[in-house]
């Protein structure tokens, strides 16, 4: 017995060699503190060893795209449903953990997206790994064609889902999802897993063709619109409803933490998909239920987003001004259909330094994207302007990238390239 207690176990071996691999390679993560102030969003203070106190960031990375999360409304009825409801739920959604203001998030949700039911769950990344992984071992012989870029909490449900088999089409390619689907046997039942805007490269999905094809391989559809909602379509019901083929999805999947700004996952779907759900998925049934605060601070705030198109029009607007001013100080980016502005670089130790750089010495945080979230070599700082910044903001960012563009040498091999 002692012996075995005294010993180091293998596994603590493993992670000492297995950080060292990572640090190696350049891909050990730090997370930068940053607290973000309400009342002046997107200025974060960020703490600092070097002059013992902290300093005002201007935070470009943020995922609360329309700033819902410092709206003074959704901030007072997560205050009031915690005066109200207390901190937590006290259990999950079967043992006294569903309130009326879940059961009335999830009618808004439905709505929204223009189906019978939703469902919550108590993130994004638990919706699609639960969902994916129920549905697709509910029946033998399941098939399920994934897009390429798929996010990884969908990769976790397919990957999770024992006995189904897994075909993945490349990225946003019809021609080749629909020659996978016409050489799968006709019987097989199939399910299509694919995002509307793919966050990374700000691409967006032709959502009425896939819908198309899986009409003619009787294929089920289920469509991630977490970089959607809240953004795209008359009321934000995501880009199937700005495209007008939200009735042909089964399944719409979202999140609530990023164009609504506060925190949870859901699926929207038939009410028999949802009720089956519901019933079967672990992830839905085991855990505790999202907190009275959380629930309705997201019900205020979708019910304005839904209301508030000029939030939508704010943030394309300031993109456009952002491109804009990108455009006329040479500085490069990829012109994406989407909210999403990468700024390309193409090395991971570049990426960062570009990145500690610009808080260091300009005051503005951009998060690099590295490799395994992109491919080695399309290493980004990925920008996600909003209604909140201000031309001052802007200009003083353009500025920095500019300079640091330059001196890191991805401005002059873009040109000796001619690529810019
Ligand atoms: N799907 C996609 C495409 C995502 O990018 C993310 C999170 N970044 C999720 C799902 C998970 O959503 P959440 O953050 O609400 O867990």
């Amino acid at each position: 017995m002692g012996a075995i207690k005294n010993a180091r176990h293998p596994f603590y071996n493993h992670c000492d060699e297995a950080l060292d691999r990572i640090r190696h390679a350049g891909r050990y993560r730090t997370f930068t503190p940053l607290s973000r102030q309400a009342e002046h969003f997107p200025v974060y203070e960020e703490e600092r060893q070097d002059i013992s106190g902290t300093r005002d960031v201007v935070v470009w990375s943020t995922n609360d795209y329309l700033g819902m999360g410092v709206v003074p409304e959704v901030q007072e009825a997560a205050i009031e449903a915690v005066r109200m409801h207390g901190a937590g739920t006290g259990g999950t959604r079967n043992i006294a953990g569903t309130s009326p203001l879940h059961n009335q998030l999830e009618a808004e949700l439905a709505a929204l997206h223009g189906k019978e039911a939703g469902l919550l769950f108590i993130s994004g990344y638990v919706s699609n790994q639960a969902s994916l992984q129920t549905i697709l071992t509910s029946m033998p012989g399941w098939i399920c064609f994934s897009d390429q870029l798929n996010h990884a909490s969908m990769i976790a449900g397919i990957k999770g889902a024992r006995g189904s088999q897994t075909v993945i089409f490349a990225h946003n390619d019809l021609a080749d999802l629909e020659a996978k689907l016409a050489a799968a046997p006709a019987d097989a039942p199939k399910l299509i897993a694919f995002e509307s805007v793919y966050s990374m490269d700000g691409d967006i999905a032709d959502i009425a063709g896939i819908c198309a094809l899986a009409r003619r391989y009787g294929a089920l559809t289920y469509l991630d619109e977490v970089h959607a909602v809240g953004l795209y379509g008359a009321e934000g019901g995501g880009v199937s409803q700005r495209d007008g083929v939200a009735d042909e999805v089964d399944i719409i999947e979202g999140t609530l933490a990023k164009g609504f700004g506060v925190h949870g996952g859901y699926i929207t779907a038939s009410a028999t998909i949802v009720d089956f759900l519901r019933s079967t998925a672990s992830g839905f049934i085991f855990t505790t239920s999202l907190p009275p605060c959380v629930v309705g601070a997201a019900l205020a705030s979708v019910r304005k987003v839904r209301a508030e198109n000029w939030r939508r029009e704010a943030l394309f607007e300031r993109v456009n001004a952002f491109r804009h001013k990108l455009r006329a100080a040479g500085v490069p980016f990829t012109m994406t259909p989407s909210h999403i502005v990468p700024i390309p670089v193409g090395d991971a130790e570049r990426c960062k330094r570009i990145s500690r750089r610009l808080l260091n010495e300009f005051g503005h945080y951009a998060t690099p994207i590295n490799y395994p979230t992109v491919p080695e070599g399309t290493e980004r700082l990925r920008l996600t302007p909003g209604p909140f910044h201000t031309d001052e903001m802007m200009d003083d960012m353009v500025r920095a990238l500019g300079i640091l563009l330059r001196e890191e040498g991805v401005i002059p091999a873009l040109e000796a390239a001619g690529q810019a």
